[in-house]
């Protein structure tokens, strides 16, 4: 077997076998494949695509490629997943709530790559909080108090690290195939076996349109079934930022306030009752979605998932009094507000440009060595839908750079009133 000849068959839209898949991925996490070698034969599955057979092989192998976690000591985890957004602060949010109610949550995530925020960096801008435990902390952390989030120190996948990397350099972020093995390998190899996968569609998602985003939940859940993971999708809009609040402190401060019960975005709520509810149904805690949605919403009434976030936090070297009184975060220089220029209805606020605004200013990091800004970001008074009026305040760019925030601020594809 050699690259060449699989470089040339996907190449010429044929299907490769389960043993030309494993040589692939083994040979490549070995360097015994060059990248520009497997960058030919990315490029050649971007444009011709798999069967949900290969998607299969290729996930498993990469699952196979690193360690891969035993949970079940642990008893029923169910994981947690989102393909990735703008403002999407559900993993602070609902961790802690499905914790509160009895899940045990033992979660390894991201850092945030382009436009995509990543919860471990939100979890770094709480001052003190440890991202990078050992396992055998870990894993006493659930065991003792139900819950530990921590960052992907471990070697799961690395086939996966070094293609996502690879694919990021030569415009293959956005395939189907590509994208359902990257996910569903990393899970597998975290060790759930019920996982729960946000699927965002949008303009801030790598799905734009529905078609598409029912085509990755169909095929990660096949994946799951066949690796034996029971695997719900959800898919949830992603053409407006989550809730009010984008950036690593400001998000931060958002789930605190979401989770004492301060207030409440309608979509933060459908998100997170939609997910949650799917958990507590494969963890056997709810008979069905009204149930599993009563029990979420009760635990963030009576503080229990708060009181769960802050035990978290104490437990992994965080300073709970930032989470008790939120106005000790630091803050941007600048707070510059965006104002309407007309009166009418809020008809977009586009995930994709703030997004990209919010890396602009430094919150996102667009290699993976870059620093980020915990600060910076945008927080806005409105949502799709809302009625304005000239000269009202749609939101507010935190910076701190002058330059920079009066610059967004005439942004014109950040917003549009219909
Ligand atoms: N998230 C991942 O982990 N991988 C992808 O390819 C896309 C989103």
């Amino acid at each position: 077997m050699n690259i060449l000849d699989i470089i040339a068959k996907k190449r010429d839209n044929k299907e490769l076998t389960t043993d030309e898949i494993n040589y692939f991925v083994e040979e490549y996490v070995k360097n015994n494949i060059t990248d520009y070698q497997a960058a030919a034969l990315v490029m050649a599955v971007y444009i011709n695509g798999m069967n949900d057979r290969e998607i299969t092989d290729l996930t498993l192998a990469m699952a196979k490629s690193g360690d891969i976690l035993d949970l079940s000591e642990l008893g029923d985890v169910v994981d947690k997943h989102s393909t990735g957004g703008v403002g999407d602060k559900i993993t602070l949010i609902l961790m802690p709530l499905v914790a509160s109610l009895g899940i045990p949550v033992a979660k390894m995530s991201g850092r945030c790559l382009g436009i995509t925020g990543g919860t471990i960096d939100k979890l770094e801008s709480i001052p003190g909080y440890n991202t990078s435990i050992d396992i055998n902390t870990f894993m006493e952390n659930v065991k003792r108090i139900g819950i530990s989030l921590m960052g992907q120190t471990l070697n799961l996948a690395p086939a996966d690290k070094k293609l996502y990397a690879l694919r990021d350099t030569i415009s293959c972020t956005s395939s189907i195939p590509l994208i359902a093995s990257s996910i569903m390998s990393k899970k597998i190899a975290a060790g759930a076996n019920k996982i729960v996968i946000d699927v965002t569609c949008g303009s801030g998602a790598f799905m734009k349109n529905r078609e598409q985003a029912e085509k990755l939940a169909e095929i990660m859940t096949k994946i799951g079934e066949l690796a034996n993971r029971k695997t719900v999708c959800i898919i949830t809009d992603m053409d407006q930022p989550v809730g009010y609040a984008v950036g690593n402190i400001l998000e931060v401060v958002e789930a605190v306030d979401i989770l004492k019960g301060k207030y409440m975005p309608e979509d933060v709520e459908e998100i997170i009752t939609k997910l949650g509810a799917n958990m507590l149904i494969l963890a056997e805690k709810a008979n069905d979605f009204e149930q599993g949605k009563e029990m979420i919403l009760e635990n963030i009434r009576n503080g229990k998932a708060y009181q769960k976030l802050v035990e978290l936090v104490q437990n992994q070297g965080g300073d709970i009094s930032y989470l008790e009184d939120t106005d000790k975060f630091e803050k941007a220089k600048y707070i510059v507000p965006i104002v309407a220029k007309e009166d009418g209805t809020l008809t977009r606020l586009d995930a994709f440009t703030i997004g990209k605004m919010s890396g602009y200013l430094g919150a996102g990091r667009m290699k993976k060595e870059d620093n980020i800004n915990p600060r910076v970001g945008f927080v806005f008074k409105n949502k799709v839908g809302d009625k304005v009026k000239i000269g009202d305040v749609i939101g507010y760019i935190h910076s701190d750079d002058e330059v920079k925030a009066n610059e967004i601020k005439e942004n014109q594809d950040i917003y549009k009133i219909g």
